[in-house]
Protein backbone atom coordinates (compact mmCIF):
# COMPACT_ATOMS: atom_id res chain seq x y z
CA UNK A 1 0.00 0.00 0.00
CA UNK A 2 1.40 3.62 -0.86
CA UNK A 3 1.30 6.35 1.77
CA UNK A 4 -0.66 7.84 -0.18
CA UNK A 5 -3.64 5.80 -0.16
CA UNK A 6 -3.55 4.75 3.75
CA UNK A 7 -7.30 5.05 4.79
CA UNK A 8 -8.85 4.04 8.26
CA UNK A 9 -9.70 1.05 7.69
CA UNK A 10 -13.25 1.52 10.05
CA UNK A 11 -14.25 4.49 8.91
CA UNK A 12 -12.55 5.03 5.12
CA UNK A 13 -11.07 8.38 6.15
CA UNK A 14 -8.00 9.14 4.20
CA UNK A 15 -4.83 9.98 6.12
CA UNK A 16 -4.80 13.84 5.07
CA UNK A 17 -8.22 13.99 6.43
CA UNK A 18 -7.12 12.54 10.23
CA UNK A 19 -4.79 13.69 12.68
CA UNK A 20 -3.65 10.46 13.80
CA UNK A 21 -3.52 7.40 11.74
CA UNK A 22 -2.36 3.77 14.07
CA UNK A 23 -1.41 0.97 11.55
CA UNK A 24 -1.47 -2.50 12.40
CA UNK A 25 -0.01 -5.39 10.39
CA UNK A 26 -2.90 -5.29 7.71
CA UNK A 27 -5.46 -2.20 8.86
CA UNK A 28 -5.50 0.90 9.90
CA UNK A 29 -7.36 3.09 12.61
CA UNK A 30 -7.73 6.62 12.91
CA UNK A 31 -8.19 8.25 16.34
CA UNK A 32 -11.36 9.28 16.04
CA UNK A 33 -12.33 5.54 15.59
CA UNK A 34 -10.00 4.62 18.38
CA UNK A 35 -12.19 7.37 20.96
CA UNK A 36 -15.38 5.44 19.68
CA UNK A 37 -14.01 1.95 20.05
CA UNK A 38 -13.53 2.86 23.84
CA UNK A 39 -16.34 4.49 23.99
CA UNK A 40 -18.56 0.97 23.11
CA UNK A 41 -16.01 -0.61 25.33
CA UNK A 42 -17.02 1.19 28.46
CA UNK A 43 -20.40 0.79 27.79
CA UNK A 44 -20.73 -3.18 27.16
CA UNK A 45 -18.70 -3.33 30.67
CA UNK A 46 -21.35 -1.03 32.34
CA UNK A 47 -23.99 -3.39 30.93
CA UNK A 48 -22.20 -6.63 31.76
CA UNK A 49 -21.64 -5.12 35.04
CA UNK A 50 -24.76 -5.12 35.19
CA UNK A 51 -25.66 -8.82 34.95
CA UNK A 52 -23.09 -9.70 37.17
CA UNK A 53 -24.22 -11.72 40.74
CA UNK A 54 -22.40 -9.53 43.46
CA UNK A 55 -19.99 -11.40 45.29
CA UNK A 56 -18.96 -10.47 48.62
CA UNK A 57 -18.59 -11.99 52.13
CA UNK A 58 -21.79 -11.72 54.27
CA UNK A 59 -20.74 -10.96 57.51
CA UNK A 60 -23.07 -11.45 60.82
CA UNK A 61 -23.97 -8.79 62.88
CA UNK A 62 -21.76 -9.46 65.80
CA UNK A 63 -19.12 -9.67 63.28
CA UNK A 64 -19.94 -6.23 61.81
CA UNK A 65 -20.12 -4.80 65.50
CA UNK A 66 -16.76 -6.41 66.33
CA UNK A 67 -14.76 -4.46 63.33
CA UNK A 68 -16.58 -0.97 64.57
CA UNK A 69 -15.82 -1.75 68.14
CA UNK A 70 -11.78 -1.39 66.69
CA UNK A 71 -12.53 2.11 65.69
CA UNK A 72 -15.02 3.71 67.51
CA UNK A 73 -15.47 4.03 70.82
CA UNK A 74 -19.10 3.64 73.02
CA UNK A 75 -21.78 4.03 70.87
CA UNK A 76 -23.27 1.06 71.63
CA UNK A 77 -26.95 1.28 70.23
CA UNK A 78 -25.88 3.25 67.15
CA UNK A 79 -22.93 0.24 66.72
CA UNK A 80 -26.02 -2.34 66.82
CA UNK A 81 -28.25 -0.83 65.35
CA UNK A 82 -26.11 -0.22 62.56
CA UNK A 83 -24.88 -3.79 62.38
CA UNK A 84 -27.91 -5.21 61.79
CA UNK A 85 -29.04 -2.62 59.15
CA UNK A 86 -26.21 -3.13 57.05
CA UNK A 87 -26.35 -7.42 57.28
CA UNK A 88 -30.36 -6.44 56.36
CA UNK A 89 -29.13 -5.02 53.43
CA UNK A 90 -27.20 -6.93 52.08
CA UNK A 91 -28.72 -10.15 52.58
CA UNK A 92 -31.94 -8.11 50.47
CA UNK A 93 -29.24 -7.61 47.99
CA UNK A 94 -28.42 -11.41 47.65
CA UNK A 95 -31.88 -12.32 47.86
CA UNK A 96 -32.89 -9.92 45.11
CA UNK A 97 -30.37 -11.07 42.93
CA UNK A 98 -30.94 -14.62 43.37
CA UNK A 99 -35.16 -13.99 43.56
CA UNK A 100 -34.92 -13.56 39.60
CA UNK A 101 -34.39 -16.55 38.92
CA UNK A 102 -37.36 -18.01 41.91
CA UNK A 103 -40.99 -17.52 42.33
CA UNK A 104 -40.45 -15.98 45.58
CA UNK A 105 -42.58 -12.96 45.67
CA UNK A 106 -41.60 -11.68 49.66
CA UNK A 107 -40.33 -7.52 48.68
CA UNK A 108 -37.57 -7.15 51.24
CA UNK A 109 -37.97 -3.20 51.88
CA UNK A 110 -34.90 -1.43 51.91
CA UNK A 111 -33.22 -0.08 55.51
CA UNK A 112 -31.77 2.98 55.55
CA UNK A 113 -30.84 4.69 58.23
CA UNK A 114 -31.14 8.21 59.95
CA UNK A 115 -28.13 8.71 63.27
CA UNK A 116 -29.09 11.91 65.24
CA UNK A 117 -26.22 13.00 67.66
CA UNK A 118 -23.87 16.42 68.19
CA UNK A 119 -21.43 16.97 65.43
CA UNK A 120 -18.31 15.26 66.63
CA UNK A 121 -19.91 11.94 67.84
CA UNK A 122 -18.55 9.98 65.42
CA UNK A 123 -21.42 9.40 63.09
CA UNK A 124 -19.13 9.90 59.80
CA UNK A 125 -16.95 7.98 61.36
CA UNK A 126 -19.25 5.27 61.85
CA UNK A 127 -20.24 5.26 58.28
CA UNK A 128 -16.94 5.45 57.04
CA UNK A 129 -15.99 2.31 59.04
CA UNK A 130 -18.65 0.43 58.09
CA UNK A 131 -18.16 1.31 54.09
CA UNK A 132 -14.45 0.13 54.32
CA UNK A 133 -15.07 -3.49 55.96
CA UNK A 134 -17.20 -4.35 53.46
CA UNK A 135 -15.14 -2.81 50.38
CA UNK A 136 -18.13 -1.48 48.34
CA UNK A 137 -18.20 2.13 47.13
CA UNK A 138 -18.61 4.77 49.84
CA UNK A 139 -19.12 8.42 49.51
CA UNK A 140 -19.92 11.31 51.59
CA UNK A 141 -22.48 14.40 50.65
CA UNK A 142 -23.48 17.27 52.22
CA UNK A 143 -27.15 18.15 52.48
CA UNK A 144 -26.42 21.65 52.51
CA UNK A 145 -25.31 22.14 49.03
CA UNK A 146 -28.15 20.68 47.40
CA UNK A 147 -30.76 22.69 46.37
CA UNK A 148 -33.92 21.75 43.72
CA UNK A 149 -33.15 21.40 40.04
CA UNK A 150 -33.16 24.52 38.64
CA UNK A 151 -31.58 26.46 41.72
CA UNK A 152 -28.10 27.40 42.09
CA UNK A 153 -26.45 24.36 43.94
CA UNK A 154 -25.95 20.73 43.04
CA UNK A 155 -28.82 18.85 42.23
CA UNK A 156 -29.53 15.77 43.80
CA UNK A 157 -28.41 13.88 41.25
CA UNK A 158 -24.76 15.11 41.58
CA UNK A 159 -24.42 12.24 44.68
CA UNK A 160 -24.79 9.45 42.57
CA UNK A 161 -22.27 11.25 40.12
CA UNK A 162 -19.76 11.46 43.19
CA UNK A 163 -20.84 7.53 44.19
CA UNK A 164 -20.15 6.32 40.43
CA UNK A 165 -16.46 8.50 40.84
CA UNK A 166 -15.34 7.04 43.33
CA UNK A 167 -16.87 3.17 42.22
CA UNK A 168 -14.48 4.16 38.74
CA UNK A 169 -17.66 4.36 36.99
CA UNK A 170 -18.43 0.74 37.66
CA UNK A 171 -22.17 0.94 37.62
CA UNK A 172 -23.05 -2.52 39.16
CA UNK A 173 -20.62 -1.51 42.27
CA UNK A 174 -22.02 2.02 42.90
CA UNK A 175 -25.47 0.34 42.52
CA UNK A 176 -24.53 -1.45 45.54
CA UNK A 177 -22.64 1.60 47.18
CA UNK A 178 -23.17 3.30 50.67
CA UNK A 179 -23.99 7.20 50.72
CA UNK A 180 -23.51 9.03 53.78
CA UNK A 181 -25.73 11.94 53.95
CA UNK A 182 -24.22 14.60 56.19
CA UNK A 183 -26.20 17.78 58.03
CA UNK A 184 -29.63 16.16 56.73
CA UNK A 185 -31.37 18.04 59.72
CA UNK A 186 -30.57 22.05 57.62
CA UNK A 187 -32.69 20.66 54.99
CA UNK A 188 -35.63 20.66 57.45
CA UNK A 189 -39.05 22.68 56.50
CA UNK A 190 -37.84 26.22 58.26
CA UNK A 191 -41.75 26.95 59.17
CA UNK A 192 -45.01 24.84 59.40
CA UNK A 193 -46.53 26.38 56.57
CA UNK A 194 -45.17 24.65 53.88
CA UNK A 195 -46.05 26.47 50.74
CA UNK A 196 -46.40 29.97 51.04
CA UNK A 197 -43.18 30.98 49.41
CA UNK A 198 -41.21 28.67 47.49
CA UNK A 199 -38.34 26.79 49.93
CA UNK A 200 -35.43 26.65 48.23
CA UNK A 201 -33.31 24.57 50.45
CA UNK A 202 -35.50 22.82 52.34
CA UNK A 203 -38.78 21.03 50.98
CA UNK A 204 -38.14 21.09 47.65
CA UNK A 205 -34.73 19.37 48.17
CA UNK A 206 -36.31 16.93 50.71
CA UNK A 207 -38.91 15.44 47.98
CA UNK A 208 -35.49 15.04 45.35
CA UNK A 209 -33.67 12.97 47.97
CA UNK A 210 -36.90 11.40 48.53
CA UNK A 211 -36.91 9.86 44.88
CA UNK A 212 -33.40 8.24 44.93
CA UNK A 213 -33.85 6.99 48.40
CA UNK A 214 -36.60 4.66 48.02
CA UNK A 215 -34.71 3.05 44.93
CA UNK A 216 -35.01 4.94 41.02
CA UNK A 217 -33.50 4.69 37.90
CA UNK A 218 -31.73 7.94 37.98
CA UNK A 219 -29.90 9.73 35.06
CA UNK A 220 -26.69 11.07 36.57
CA UNK A 221 -24.45 12.92 34.83
CA UNK A 222 -20.78 11.28 35.09
CA UNK A 223 -18.47 14.69 35.52
CA UNK A 224 -21.28 15.92 37.77
CA UNK A 225 -22.81 19.17 38.09
CA UNK A 226 -24.35 21.50 34.89
CA UNK A 227 -21.30 22.58 33.49
CA UNK A 228 -20.64 19.91 31.36
CA UNK A 229 -23.91 19.87 29.20
CA UNK A 230 -22.44 17.63 27.18
CA UNK A 231 -21.80 14.36 28.83
CA UNK A 232 -24.00 11.80 28.04
CA UNK A 233 -26.13 10.55 31.27
CA UNK A 234 -25.62 7.11 32.86
CA UNK A 235 -28.41 5.32 34.58
CA UNK A 236 -28.10 4.39 38.18
CA UNK A 237 -29.99 2.50 39.59
CA UNK A 238 -30.71 3.45 43.45
CA UNK A 239 -32.65 0.58 44.95
CA UNK A 240 -29.70 -0.76 46.62
CA UNK A 241 -27.52 2.02 47.46
CA UNK A 242 -27.88 2.21 51.51
CA UNK A 243 -28.33 5.86 52.60
CA UNK A 244 -26.93 6.93 56.13
CA UNK A 245 -28.51 10.56 56.94
CA UNK A 246 -26.43 12.30 59.36
CA UNK A 247 -27.68 15.24 61.57
CA UNK A 248 -27.63 16.70 64.73
CA UNK A 249 -31.06 18.32 64.93
CA UNK A 250 -29.71 21.44 67.21
CA UNK A 251 -33.05 21.53 69.47
CA UNK A 252 -34.88 18.44 68.66
CA UNK A 253 -34.87 17.00 72.30
CA UNK A 254 -37.13 20.00 73.05
CA UNK A 255 -39.81 17.91 70.61
CA UNK A 256 -38.79 14.83 72.14
CA UNK A 257 -39.57 16.19 75.59
CA UNK A 258 -42.85 17.68 74.41
CA UNK A 259 -43.75 14.63 73.35
CA UNK A 260 -42.79 12.25 75.89
CA UNK A 261 -44.58 14.84 78.03
CA UNK A 262 -48.12 14.30 75.97
CA UNK A 263 -47.52 11.13 76.33
CA UNK A 264 -47.18 10.63 79.79
CA UNK A 265 -50.40 13.18 79.98
CA UNK A 266 -52.56 11.53 77.16
CA UNK A 267 -52.00 7.42 77.93
CA UNK A 268 -52.44 8.23 82.01
CA UNK A 269 -49.41 7.89 83.96
CA UNK A 270 -47.14 4.74 83.85
CA UNK A 271 -44.89 4.44 86.39
CA UNK A 272 -41.75 3.30 84.28
CA UNK A 273 -42.26 6.12 81.69
CA UNK A 274 -41.78 8.46 84.15
CA UNK A 275 -38.64 7.36 85.19
CA UNK A 276 -36.62 9.79 82.35
CA UNK A 277 -33.20 10.18 81.78
CA UNK A 278 -33.08 14.18 81.46
CA UNK A 279 -29.19 14.26 80.93
CA UNK A 280 -29.53 12.13 77.87
CA UNK A 281 -33.06 12.74 76.44
CA UNK A 282 -31.80 12.01 72.44
CA UNK A 283 -32.42 8.06 73.61
CA UNK A 284 -35.61 8.60 73.32
CA UNK A 285 -36.00 9.92 69.71
CA UNK A 286 -38.93 8.54 67.32
CA UNK A 287 -39.75 9.39 64.19
CA UNK A 288 -42.42 11.47 64.64
CA UNK A 289 -39.86 13.89 66.39
CA UNK A 290 -38.08 13.86 62.94
CA UNK A 291 -41.41 15.51 61.51
CA UNK A 292 -41.84 17.76 63.67
CA UNK A 293 -38.48 18.80 63.57
CA UNK A 294 -39.20 19.94 59.80
CA UNK A 295 -38.40 16.71 57.79
CA UNK A 296 -41.15 15.40 55.72
CA UNK A 297 -43.54 12.02 56.50
CA UNK A 298 -42.21 10.86 53.30
CA UNK A 299 -38.80 11.13 54.00
CA UNK A 300 -39.12 9.92 57.39
CA UNK A 301 -40.71 6.67 56.11
CA UNK A 302 -37.99 6.24 53.93
CA UNK A 303 -35.29 6.56 57.11
CA UNK A 304 -37.27 3.03 58.68
CA UNK A 305 -33.67 2.55 60.72
CA UNK A 306 -33.15 5.89 63.97
CA UNK A 307 -30.54 5.70 65.86
CA UNK A 308 -28.79 7.98 68.31
CA UNK A 309 -25.19 9.14 69.41
CA UNK A 310 -24.61 9.82 73.24
CA UNK A 311 -22.63 13.12 73.66
CA UNK A 312 -18.93 12.48 74.62
CA UNK A 313 -18.17 12.19 78.46
CA UNK A 314 -14.93 12.88 79.22
CA UNK A 315 -14.02 8.94 79.80
CA UNK A 316 -14.89 8.41 75.99
CA UNK A 317 -12.69 11.17 74.41
CA UNK A 318 -9.92 9.62 76.98
CA UNK A 319 -10.59 6.28 75.18
CA UNK A 320 -11.01 8.04 71.74
CA UNK A 321 -7.18 9.15 72.16
CA UNK A 322 -5.48 5.80 72.50
CA UNK A 323 -7.77 3.05 71.66
CA UNK A 324 -9.07 3.05 68.42
CA UNK A 325 -7.45 0.75 66.02
CA UNK A 326 -5.63 3.99 64.71
CA UNK A 327 -6.33 6.51 67.57
CA UNK A 328 -4.32 10.05 67.56
CA UNK A 329 -1.58 8.88 69.48
CA UNK A 330 -0.66 5.87 67.38
CA UNK A 331 -0.74 8.16 64.48
CA UNK A 332 1.97 10.42 65.69
CA UNK A 333 3.66 7.93 67.19
CA UNK A 334 3.73 6.17 63.07
CA UNK A 335 4.83 9.61 62.38
CA UNK A 336 7.95 9.77 64.65
CA UNK A 337 8.80 6.07 63.81
CA UNK A 338 8.84 7.03 60.03
CA UNK A 339 11.90 9.68 61.05
CA UNK A 340 13.07 6.69 63.21
CA UNK A 341 12.44 8.50 66.44
CA UNK A 342 10.18 6.58 69.55
CA UNK A 343 7.36 8.86 70.94
CA UNK A 344 6.34 8.27 74.32
CA UNK A 345 3.95 10.18 76.18
CA UNK A 346 2.90 10.93 79.80
CA UNK A 347 -0.50 9.54 80.70
CA UNK A 348 -0.95 13.14 82.51
CA UNK A 349 -0.62 14.78 78.88
CA UNK A 350 -3.72 12.57 77.74
CA UNK A 351 -5.40 13.66 80.89
CA UNK A 352 -4.48 17.38 80.44
CA UNK A 353 -5.47 17.23 76.58
CA UNK A 354 -9.24 15.75 77.69
CA UNK A 355 -9.46 18.41 80.01
CA UNK A 356 -8.94 21.33 77.55
CA UNK A 357 -10.69 19.51 74.88
CA UNK A 358 -13.47 19.36 77.38
CA UNK A 359 -13.00 23.02 78.88
CA UNK A 360 -13.00 24.66 75.93
CA UNK A 361 -16.13 22.14 74.69
CA UNK A 362 -13.97 21.42 71.57
CA UNK A 363 -15.71 17.75 70.63
CA UNK A 364 -13.53 14.88 69.32
CA UNK A 365 -12.30 16.70 66.65
CA UNK A 366 -10.56 19.14 68.84
CA UNK A 367 -8.42 16.15 70.83
CA UNK A 368 -6.77 16.23 67.37
CA UNK A 369 -6.44 20.26 67.03
CA UNK A 370 -4.98 20.30 70.80
CA UNK A 371 -2.55 17.50 70.01
CA UNK A 372 -1.23 19.47 67.03
CA UNK A 373 -0.76 22.69 69.48
CA UNK A 374 1.38 20.49 71.13
CA UNK A 375 3.21 18.66 68.66
CA UNK A 376 3.98 21.12 65.80
CA UNK A 377 7.38 22.33 67.54
CA UNK A 378 8.62 18.67 67.65
CA UNK A 379 7.32 18.15 64.23
CA UNK A 380 9.11 20.57 62.83
CA UNK A 381 12.26 20.11 64.23
CA UNK A 382 13.20 17.27 65.10
CA UNK A 383 13.18 15.99 61.09
CA UNK A 384 14.59 19.32 60.15
CA UNK A 385 17.45 20.03 62.34
CA UNK A 386 17.89 17.45 65.38
CA UNK A 387 19.48 14.42 65.40
CA UNK A 388 17.55 12.20 67.59
CA UNK A 389 15.92 8.77 68.30
CA UNK A 390 13.26 9.74 71.23
CA UNK A 391 10.65 12.52 72.15
CA UNK A 392 9.09 11.90 75.38
CA UNK A 393 6.05 14.73 75.62
CA UNK A 394 5.52 15.39 79.55
CA UNK A 395 2.85 17.49 80.84
CA UNK A 396 5.06 20.54 81.43
CA UNK A 397 5.54 20.51 77.76
CA UNK A 398 2.57 20.01 76.58
CA UNK A 399 1.14 23.16 79.08
CA UNK A 400 4.02 25.26 77.32
CA UNK A 401 3.22 24.76 74.26
CA UNK A 402 -0.60 24.94 74.63
CA UNK A 403 0.07 28.66 76.97
CA UNK A 404 2.20 29.86 73.25
CA UNK A 405 -1.22 29.67 71.57
CA UNK A 406 -4.54 31.09 71.74
CA UNK A 407 -6.39 27.17 72.25
CA UNK A 408 -9.69 29.33 72.30
CA UNK A 409 -9.72 30.16 68.89
CA UNK A 410 -10.05 26.58 67.91
CA UNK A 411 -14.00 26.77 69.07
CA UNK A 412 -15.93 25.59 66.52
CA UNK A 413 -18.85 27.73 66.48
P1 LIG B 1 -19.82 13.58 63.08
O1 LIG B 1 -19.98 12.94 61.74
O2 LIG B 1 -20.72 12.99 64.12
O3 LIG B 1 -19.86 15.06 63.09
P2 LIG B 1 -17.18 12.42 62.97
O4 LIG B 1 -17.53 11.00 62.78
O5 LIG B 1 -16.72 13.16 61.76
O6 LIG B 1 -18.37 13.22 63.63
O7 LIG B 1 -16.10 12.54 64.12
C1 LIG B 1 -15.02 13.43 64.07
C2 LIG B 1 -13.76 12.75 64.54
O8 LIG B 1 -13.83 12.55 65.94
C3 LIG B 1 -13.55 11.38 63.94
O9 LIG B 1 -12.77 11.41 62.79
C4 LIG B 1 -12.85 10.62 65.04
O10 LIG B 1 -11.46 10.85 64.99
C5 LIG B 1 -13.34 11.26 66.30
N1 LIG B 1 -14.46 10.52 66.94
C6 LIG B 1 -15.70 11.01 67.16
N2 LIG B 1 -16.46 10.13 67.82
C7 LIG B 1 -15.70 9.04 68.00
C8 LIG B 1 -15.93 7.75 68.61
N3 LIG B 1 -17.12 7.45 69.16
N4 LIG B 1 -14.92 6.87 68.60
C9 LIG B 1 -13.72 7.18 68.05
N5 LIG B 1 -13.44 8.35 67.47
C10 LIG B 1 -14.41 9.29 67.44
Amino acid sequence: MTKESRKCSFCGREEKSVDILISGTSAHICERCVEQAQHIISEEKIARGKNKIPSFKLLKPFQIKDHLDQYVIGQENAKKVLSVAVYNHYKRILYSSKKESSKDDVELEKSNIVLVGETGTGKTLLARTIAHMLQVPFCIADATVLTEAGYVGEDVESILARLLQVSDYDVAAAERGIIFIDEVDKIARKSDNPSLTRDVSGEGVQQALLKILEGASVNVPPQGGRKHPEQKMVQVNTQNILFICGGAFDGIEKKISSRLQTNLIGYGLNREQEVVDRDNILQYIAPQDLRSYGLIPELVGRLPVLSHLNPLEKDTLRQILTEPKNSLINQYKKLFEMDNIKLTIDDEVLDYIVDKAVEFKLGARGLRSICELIMIDAMYDIPSYEKQEKLHIDKDYAKKQLDKTNISRLKVA
